[in-house]
C-alpha cells in the first residue's frame, strides 16, 4: 500500500465514522417504546413491533460498524493493516477503498 493510497483510506475512515456518527442519534430515535394495544389498535401495533425490531438492527448494525471504522483508523499505520488476517495475503487495495474496515481479503471472507 502506497503513502498515498493510505492518506486516501485515512480520509475515507474518518468521513465514513463522522457520518454514522450523526446518523447514530437518528436511528435511536426511531426505537420508541411502543404503546398498548387499545391505543393504536392490534394491527398497528404489530407493525410498530416490526418497524422496531428493523430499526434496532440497524442501529446494531451501524454501532458495530462504527466501532470496526474506529478500529481501523486508530490500526492504519500498523504495518499489519491491510493484510488479510487468516492468509496474511495484502488485501487488494480496491476492496481496501470500499471497505476501509475489512480485515480479510474477498477469498477469506467468503469461506
Ligand atoms: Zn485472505
Amino acid at each position: 500500500m502506497t503513502n498515498e493510497e493510505k492518506s486516501s483510506l485515512k480520509a475515507k475512515l474518518a468521513k465514513e465514522i463522522e457520518t454514522l456518527k450523526k446518523d447514530i442519534p437518528g436511528f435511536e430515535k426511531l426505537i420508541k417504546p411502543i404503546p398498548p394495544d387499545n391505543a393504536i389498535g392490534r394491527l398497528t401495533r404489530m407493525e410498530a413491533i416490526q418497524s422496531k425490531s428493523i430499526h434496532e438492527a440497524n442501529l446494531r448494525a451501524a454501532r458495530q460498524k462504527l466501532s470496526r471504522l474506529e478500529r481501523a483508523l486508530t490500526n492504519i499505520d500498523d504495518p499489519a493493516y491491510g493484510i488479510c488476517s487468516l492468509c496474511e495475503q495484502p488485501i487488494p487495495i480496491g476492496r481496501m477503498m470500499l471497505m476501509p474496515e475489512t480485515t480479510t481479503c474477498v477469498k477469506c471472507a467468503e469461506r
